[in-house]
């Protein structure tokens, strides 16, 4: 079964499967509208434009733990309202990406801190990030 999609601004998208439509949702970027139809509450073609600024910005470089990174972290989890802006990104390896998991980034902060190579600029950014988060 193939669920249609409608972007934020109400313009049909590629239909995706169910699954896909349901990790949307649970992750608090899309909501149902009809039982076969989710509305998208982020831009899509924008969001690559932010995954790419973060990656670039980063260096491809993950930043818990300096190796090779080309995935990006949500500082501020989507699940928990973190925006999908550069600021709340953060390159990371699949590895450190999947390890975190939902955790907070303070929490994996604290058990990364003696091996991560960027401890002061990640620490700043989840700084940043969660201000960001807190004022809006
Ligand atoms: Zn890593």
């Amino acid at each position: 079964m193939m669920i249609n999609v409608l972007n934020i601004d109400g313009q049909q998208l590629t239909p995706c499967v169910l699954d896909r439509a349901w990790r949307e949702v649970n992750r608090a970027r899309a909501i149902w509208i009809n039982e076969e139809t989710i509305q998208l509450l982020y831009n899509p073609f924008l969001y690559r434009d932010y995954r790419k600024t973060a990656l670039k910005r980063d260096r491809y470089t993950c930043l818990w733990c300096g190796r090779s990174g080309t995935t990006v972290d949500h500082i501020i989890p989507s699940s928990k309202g973190g925006s999908d802006l550069p600021r709340n990104l953060l390159a990371a390896c699949m590895e450190c990406n999947t390890k975190r998991g939902s955790r907070s980034a303070f929490s994996y902060f604290r058990e990364r801190v003696f091996s991560s190579p960027n401890r002061m600029k990640l620490l700043y950014r989840i700084l940043k990030a969660n201000y960001h988060h807190q004022v809006n």
